[in-house]
């Protein structure tokens, strides 16, 4: 850090910037989360520096056998820490992931069976904007707008009506289990493909507190990024019928060469989660998201399904008189960073409008909060969604400050310390 600053002080003061930043704010993104200072030190090791085309033992440049031996611990611990036949850790990130999913087991023009994204479908499960869309002939199932719950019955008749090569079960803000015993058996019966996509579970699975679905799937994707607090990256786990398509259609199909000090870092990643503390984490986590769940209502918001089992919360904010776009700005000059999303039923992201937040709890249980703070996060949500940021912002930061992700980071201030965006300068993506 130090040559950083002497050499390039404007880059330098845009790392210092961001420690200042999410030291004086709640970060209540649901796919973030704070790594340990072992997986930065990987990451940010002359490892990033090696070619490594190719697997551990047939490269397609010299020099690699210390990196080899980073590739196959981290294989080995991804296999370990989730009982998977096969792990490949190259992927660059969870899209990446499930693009090598789909290039493993299916050909342009098969039919896929995914959550629909009104609904909480990631955009690689068939937005028009991404590869998914613009090359499967994607079917959309989705939740009882009633109970916010996958509708299996609905599942299942889609699956009758269209027979799928492939049906995913994954989801960027389903706050529930989803059934993967529900989804084999459906697949079984139209003779599809599993394939599980896991971003955001992952970490719970690893902590023990979300079932499994690497019993199910065929195949399963996930981001190591997430809750499991790894490097930002994907990975895949499969049966060993798949490992070959799953190697090659990550490289060389998809990828050139693996990034060596992210392949590290994720078996630092994984090493972690293995560990005692990682599954007392995770429980937390959980505890977090449902004392957090709890509160809302009493702010005015509408939890979706009613609570939750994982680290996300999915919340309507209609009845507020705001909208997700909205709440987000007002949330974030109050210093709660959070993301809109869709609300099942509602309109869709294209329309324009979304009318959910959806929350997280990885990242401020990482920091080390408990119960206590998540009654008093609900109470600053709901006087920031009211338009109060300014009465909310001080008490915001003192909290983030109680808990700093990084205790030991850093010596110097930043040159300008940092301010929240104004709530009303803020304007809505038009991205997927
Ligand atoms: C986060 C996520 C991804 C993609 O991860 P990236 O690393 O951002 O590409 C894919 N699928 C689901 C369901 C996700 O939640």
């Amino acid at each position: 850090m130090a040559a950083l600053r002497r050499q390039d002080p404007e880059i330098a003061g845009i790392l210092l910037g961001e420690l200042d930043r999410v030291g004086c704010g709640l970060q209540l993104i649901a796919a973030e989360n704070f790594t340990s200072r072992a997986v930065l030190a990987a990451l940010g090791s002359p490892l990033g520096n090696k070619y490594a085309e190719g697997y551990p033992g047939a490269r397609h440049h010299g020099g690699c056998e210390l990196v080899d031996a980073a590739e196959r611990i981290a294989v080995d611990r991804a296999k370990a820490l989730f009982g998977a036949e096969h792990a490949n850790v190259q992927p660059h990130s969870g899209s990446s992931a499930v693009l090598a999913a789909y290039a493993a087991l299916l050909r342009p023009g098969d039919t896929v069976l995914a959550m629909g994204l009104a609904h909480g479908g990631h955009m690689t499960h068939g937005s028009a904007a991404n590869f998914s869309g613009r090359w499967f002939d994607f079917v959309g199932y989705g939740v009882d707008p009633a109970t916010g719950l996958i509708d299996y019955d609905q599942v299942r008749d889609l699956a009758r009506a269209h027979r799928p090569k492939a049906i995913v079960c994954g989801s960027i803000c389903y706050p529930r289990h989803p059934d993967y015993a529900a989804f084999r058996e459906i697949a079984d019966e139209v003779d599809a493909l599993l394939i599980a996509d896991a971003a955001h579970p992952i970490g719970l699975v690893a902590g023990g507190v979300a079932p499994s679905p690497v019993r199910h799937a065929d195949v399963v994707c996930a981001t190591t990024h997430k809750v499991l607090r790894g490097p930002r990256g994907g990975m895949i786990l499969c049966r060993a019928e798949f490992a070959d398509q799953v190697d090659r259609a990550v490289f060389p199909f998809c990828q050139g060469g693996a990034q060596m000090h992210a392949v590290a870092a994720k078996a630092v990643a994984f090493g972690e989660a293995a560990s005692p503390a990682f599954r007392g984490y995770a429980r937390q986590v959980v505890a977090n998201a449902r004392a957090l769940a709890a509160a809302l209502p009493e702010e005015g918001l509408e939890v979706a399904t009613g609570g939750t089992d994982t680290h996300l919360i999915t919340a309507d904010v209609r009845p507020l008189g705001v909208d997700g776009h909205l709440a987000r700005s007002r949330c974030a000059a109050a210093g709660l960073v959070l993301d809109t999303c869709v609300v099942p039923g509602g309109t869709t992201v294209a329309g324009g409008c979304v009318q959910g937040i959806r929350l997280g709890t990885a990242a401020v249980t990482t920091q080390g909060m408990a119960e206590p703070e998540m009654a008093r996060i609900a109470v600053l949500l709901g006087a920031a969604l009211r338009g109060e940021d300014g009465a909310v912002r001080g008490e915001a930061a003192r909290l983030a400050a109680r808990f700093p992700p990084y205790p030991a980071l850093p010596a110097a201030a930043p040159a300008a310390p940092y301010a929240p965006p104004d709530a009303a300068s803020h304007t809505a993506p038009s991205g997927p």
